[in-house]
């Protein structure tokens, strides 16, 4: 069995067709990812799917736009929410940083106070995404991580997770990045729907990374696989 720990499933023309594609695949754990109030929303009337568990937050392209924070903590308290994000920081976004990390700010609080993970995004901003964390009694996935290899060993140190994606199987920094982060810390995604490398992406796109991992990490496939695997059952505190 495989996990997808970060997707938008409200994206899907078809969610329902899109999981069942994923099952059939052996990708039994989807984590649908929001990005503002209405689309946490929608991840959690998803979670009527099978294997599917939702995480809640305002994306940091969102954090211009005002929010109820009420609502939010409503949705944590149900059961088959198991995070808050997608949630961080983006320089490359036209939104004064302030109210970026304001906002992220709110959301790592709020997942503090619930005893809930987060997941993150910290395009071109990772170091700063990185102390915020560490100000905080949260634990994190650094979702796609594209940063330097050395704040990404800092925030392995501080027992924070990583979740890899299809961009992970181009090599150059992430090849470094798979070779010297523990196994017991790596999980896996895809982002969908983003396009990634000019393909179409699906949450089946996960088995080529964690074959990717194996090969990188000159481990056996199936060790491989089973212990991504159960680093996201644990992380998410969900049953396999
Ligand atoms: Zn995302």
């Amino acid at each position: 069995m495989y996990a997808d720990v970060h997707l938008h499933l409200y994206e899907a023309p078809d969610p329902k067709k899109l999981v069942a594609e994923a099952r059939e695949g052996g990708i039994t754990l989807l984590i649908t990812n929001g990005e503002n109030v209405d689309t946490s929303r929608r991840c959690v009337e998803l979670t009527d799917l099978p294997g599917v568990y939702a995480a809640v937050g305002i994306h940091p392209s969102s954090s211009n736009k005002p929010y109820d924070r009420s609502v939010l903590e409503n949705l944590l308290d149900n059961d088959r929410v198991v995070a808050v994000g997608e949630i961080g920081l983006d320089a490359k976004y036209d939104i004064d940083m302030d109210l970026q990390r304001r906002v992220f700010e709110d959301m790592v609080s709020l997942a503090s106070e619930h005893d809930l993970p987060v997941i993150v995004h910290s395009g071109r901003s990772y170091r700063e995404v990185a102390d915020t964390l560490f100000r905080y009694d949260v634990l994190a996935d650094l979702h796609w991580y594209s940063g330097s290899l050395d704040v990404a060993l800092e925030l392995a140190q501080s027992g924070h997770f990583f979740s890899l994606g299809p961009a992970s199987l181009k090599g150059g920094k992430y090849r470094a990045l798979i070779d010297e982060l523990p196994l017991f810390q790596l999980l896996t995604e895809t982002d969908y729907p983003v396009r990634i490398g000019g393909k179409d992406n699906h949450p089946l796109r996960v088995r080529e990374v964690v074959e990717h991992i194996a090969r990188v990490k000159n481990l056996p496939l199936e060790e491989t696989r089973s212990a991504i695997y159960n680093n996201a059952l644990k992380f998410f505190g969900v049953g396999p």
